[in-house]
């Protein structure tokens, strides 16, 4: 069965120069509830759009392309997402810019990942065909949806989950694939405090940390509300084994400056392969950044901070951007970073924002037109 889905994945793929053509029926809402949202105002990802893009695998294939309201989904309780959580997702941003042009940031790698994430899970790859022909109806159906406003942008999240049934803990025989989209403004968060975590893990070696699996964010919820209490905002993932490397930032990646060395962990089974921190990396070499792909230990980090020379540490995603870091916990003792004036992280945060929402020249050819 996997075998079958991923040739189906890899015969879609060979057919994206011809344009394969996703019939994709639309069902609209009977009244848009978009005059009730206040767009001057926007929370992220709490305000959703009218619509979703909707497609099921069932017997083997994807099938029933839409676009409809978004209201609520009925599912069996034997469904096995309920029960196996099987249930992987993604999250990326459209900006329409001054002309109202639509964009996309590097969409086929977020298709990519969710294959990956799928495959993994022992869920069926969805054809990018499918995954960019739906995500660009879709948007082009919600495009009033799009917020122009500095920083704000309609979310989207596409997601899909095991809705074939049964109490048997074995992979489910059918999936739903969902894009839904959230209107929203600058993910704002102020800096953080974040503390370095020494006794839980978020990822282990052969396991689904690299995956966008519904349940390694369950997985945290325990040892950052843990943070909280203890008066933290968000959690330093260090590495299963040792506790002694650092590999990641609540849900985001990690990125540590040390005088001006730009540091950040290489990927692997256990750390995420973000978007926004391979994008980094690249801006950062370009601006004749000193950057450094390795392991970094905590006790570095910790003497580093010590001797001054710890400048910035921040973390990366979709959502935030860049989410800079005002100090850390670690064994009892907190660290202060310097408040510096210019920042890698506010230099990088201009330089990628700049080319996502077109308004400066893009010569990776990252900006693709929705
Ligand atoms: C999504 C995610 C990231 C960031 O990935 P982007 O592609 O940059 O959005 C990093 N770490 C984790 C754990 C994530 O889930």
């Amino acid at each position: 069965m996997q075998k079958k889905q991923t040739n189906l994945c890899t015969f879609a793929k060979n057919l994206d120069s011809i344009q394969m053509a996703v019939d994709i029926k639309i069902q609209p809402v009977e009244t848009s509830k978009i005059s009730s949202v206040d767009f001057s105002n926007l929370p992220f990802g709490q305000v959703f759009s009218d619509h979703i893009f909707q497609c099921d695998y069932i017997n083997g294939s994807w099938q029933n392309p839409v676009i409809k309201p978004n209201e609520p989904i009925q599912l069996n309780p034997a469904a096995k997402i309920f029960h196996y959580g099987q249930s992987i997702f993604e999250g990326m941003k459209a900006y329409k810019d001054d002309k109202g042009s639509v964009f996309l940031f590097r969409p086929t790698d977020n298709c990519g990942r969710l294959n990956k994430s799928a495959s993994r899970l022992m869920m069926p790859e969805i054809p990018e065909e499918l995954f960019m022909q739906g995500l660009k109806k879709l948007l082009e159906i919600e495009s009033d949806w799009i917020p122009t406003t500095e920083g704000s942008s309609l979310y989207i999240r596409p997601f899909m989950f095991a809705t074939g049934e049964g109490f048997h803990a074995s992979p489910a025989d059918a999936y739903t694939f969902i894009i839904a989209t959230a209107p929203s403004g600058a993910y704002f968060s102020g800096k953080v405090k974040v503390l370095i975590e020494e006794k839980y893990a978020r990822a282990a070696n052969g396991g689904v940390g690299f995956a966008k699996a519904g349940g390694n964010y369950a997985a945290q919820f325990y040892p950052t509300q843990l943070a909280i209490e203890k008066g933290y905002n968000q959690v330093i993932w260090t590495d299963d084994n040792t506790h002694q490397f650092i590999e990641e930032a609540g849900a985001m990646n990690i990125f540590v400056r040390i005088k001006d060395t730009l540091i950040t962990s290489p990927t692997s089974d256990r750390i995420l392969d973000g978007i926004t921190r391979k994008s980094i990396i690249q801006i950062a070499k370009d601006n004749n950044i000193d950057v450094e792909v390795r392991k970094i230990s905590v006790s570095e980090v910790v003497e580093a901070a010590k001797e001054g020379n710890l400048k910035e540490m921040f973390g990366a995603g979709t959502a935030a951007v860049i989410s800079p870091i005002a100090g850390f916990g670690y064994q009892g003792t907190d660290y202060d970073l310097p408040e510096l004036s210019d920042t890698f992280a506010a230099f990088l945060k201009k330089k990628i924002t700049d080319i996502q929402t077109n308004k400066s020249e893009d010569p990776y050819g990252w900006r693709i037109h929705a």
